[in-house]
């Protein structure tokens, strides 16, 4: 397990010593110490970074793509080992660690892989006389900062599109969760990444992240994380006025029409939230239900999320595991005191389970609340098992309420009714849409939201746009001389 800094193809110790404890979720006992970043190594990495540029941006397009390719497999070789790292570090239930975190980041830096030949550039229909052609260029040094929640798959959905277009990274992983970013780096090493091309900076957010963040020698940030600090990482970029691209918080409105297959709602909303302990950003943390089907929808929901198989990751059978540290857990508990005084009503679990063998760790039960829509625990990201039930009348309520939050990011509707689908996805403020389905995710279509959940699409094309600049050039191609002082 590698417990260091990686800097200019080396793994290395801070330079002042420190270290970061990783704890396991699971218990809260300690896995290992990891060096911690400050400033100054912040600054050998972006120098590092700085060097390899030249090299790495000059380099053919497929040899860089031949170079993710080989990640690629690598990474599907070391799935058992990556998704037990990041299974007793996140707390992530194994099945779903190796069979949807690294199988998803695999795709991600093989769809990246082979991106990075086919993405062009463009020539422009200009007056005669003129070529006028587009370059995308690479943007230089990249600064990445990525959250807890996901650390291995955000990983690969943030060096995939920066590498294939020819960029350096220093990569910032959260100081909670930094285990698997750092076996990633070692792998770019052994398959052949020149050094400095990839360096690993751990530490925290307000020193190494915001560092990062201010440094002059960095053209863009792209952060995935809470509102509240990417506001700050706008402030903290506008120095050197790099680009910023931001993936924020969310508070996914899932919407059950009475036309629903109930069924399938039932399942696909419990996935919805209770996947990875409902720590994901695009969570459908929001249940909308048309009132004719409420009581049937909940009764049948209540009972499968009562069912879910709540403990330890590394058991095979686990379908939900602890919440990632223990401060978070207490911010989730709290929103259950939030909703009770809003007048809420608990339907299910609303605390920490009695089970013996979990009082270690950071767990807590899945949870149902009755909330009125304008509620803190219905506006709020909670980021935790905790999803609101609302029921509405008619479409324009549904809507309407779907739409009053200050995010937008994902949103999931079930019905079966076609023109309603397609006129409800059209109208909901959000990046991405799931109609009789959630949380679908490929490394080819757009990631990101609006509003308070940021700007900037990580995957696909877009991904790649947002880590290239374009570079307009013009040729006088008959030579002429200019008209403006003949003489
Ligand atoms: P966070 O904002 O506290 O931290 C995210 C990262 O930013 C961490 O690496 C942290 O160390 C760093 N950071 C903290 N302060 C900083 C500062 N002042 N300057 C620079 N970096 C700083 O978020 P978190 O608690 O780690 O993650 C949960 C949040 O992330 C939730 O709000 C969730 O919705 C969001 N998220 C969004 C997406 C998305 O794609 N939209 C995906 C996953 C998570």
């Amino acid at each position: 397990m590698r417990n260091q800094l990686f800097i200019d193809g080396k793994f290395v110790d801070a330079l002042d010593g420190a270290t970061i404890e990783v704890l396991n979720p699971h218990d809260n006992s300690l896995i290992t110490r990891v060096a911690e970043a400050k400033a100054a190594d912040v600054d050998l990495a972006v120098d590092a970074a700085a060097r390899a540029f030249p090299r790495w941006s000059a380099m053919a397009a497929a040899d860089r793509g031949r170079l993710l390719l080989k990640l690629a497999d690598r990474i599907e070789e070391e799935a058992d080992e990556l998704a037990l790292l990041e299974a007793i570090d996140t707390g992530h239930p194994i099945r779903d660690a190796r069979n949807i975190d690294v199988m998803r980041t695999a795709a991600c830096y093989r769809y990246f892989g082979g991106m990075a030949d086919k993405f062009q550039g463009s020539v422009i229909p200009v007056e005669a006389g003129f070529l006028n052609y587009v370059q995308r260029v690479p943007i230089g040094v990249v600064g990445q900062i990525v959250p807890w929640n996901f650390p291995l798959m955000f990983t690969g959905w943030k060096l995939g599109p920066a590498l294939a277009a020819g960029n350096t990274v220093v990569i910032k992983p959260s100081e909670i969760t930094p285990l698997s970013t750092l076996r990633i780096a070692e792998l770019t090493a052994e398959v052949g990444f020149p050094a400095g091309v990839v360096n690993v900076v751990v530490g925290y957010g307000e020193t190494a992240g915001q560092h990062l963040a201010e440094h002059p020698g960095v053209g863009k940030i792209s952060f995935t994380g809470s509102t509240a600090i990417g506001r700050r990482v706008v402030e903290a970029s506008k120095g050197n006025l790099k680009r910023v691209q931001l993936e924020l918080g969310g508070k996914g409105a899932n919407i059950v029409f009475e036309d629903a297959n109930i069924k399938a709602a039932v399942n696909g909303s419990a996935w919805a939230i209770f996947h990875n302990q409902g720590q994901a950003c695009i969570a459908g943390s929001r249940l909308i239900i048309h009132e004719r089907v409420a009581d049937e929808f909940l009764d049948q929901f209540i009972g499968l999320a009562a069912s879910i198989r709540l403990g330890d990751p590394l058991n095979p059978e686990t379908e939900m595991g602890p919440l990632t540290s223990t401060i978070h857990r207490d911010r989730v508990l709290s929103y259950v005191e939030i909703a009770r005084e809003e007048g809420g009503e608990v339907l299910l679990g609303g605390k920490a389970p009695s089970d013996p063998a979990l009082a270690k760790g950071c767990y807590v039960e899945p949870t149902i609340v009755r909330a009125k829509a304008s509620d803190r625990a219905a506006q709020e990201e909670v980021f935790g098992p905790f999803v609101t039930v609302t029921t509405f009348k008619d479409d324009a309520e549904a809507l309407a309420i779907a739409n009053c939050t200050e995010y937008g990011l994902g949103s999931g509707l079930w019905t079966s009714n076609l023109s309603r689908a397609h006129s409800m996805a059209a109208s909901i403020r959000a990046g991405m849409v799931w109609v009789n389905s959630y949380k679908r995710v490929n490394p080819g279509s757009p990631f990101g939201g609006t509003g308070q959940s940021g700007y900037g699409r990580e995957m696909g094309f877009e991904a790649m746009n947002d880590y290239t600049e374009a570079k307009s050039i013009w040729v006088n191609v008959d030579a002429q001389v200019p008209p403006h002082f003949q003489r």
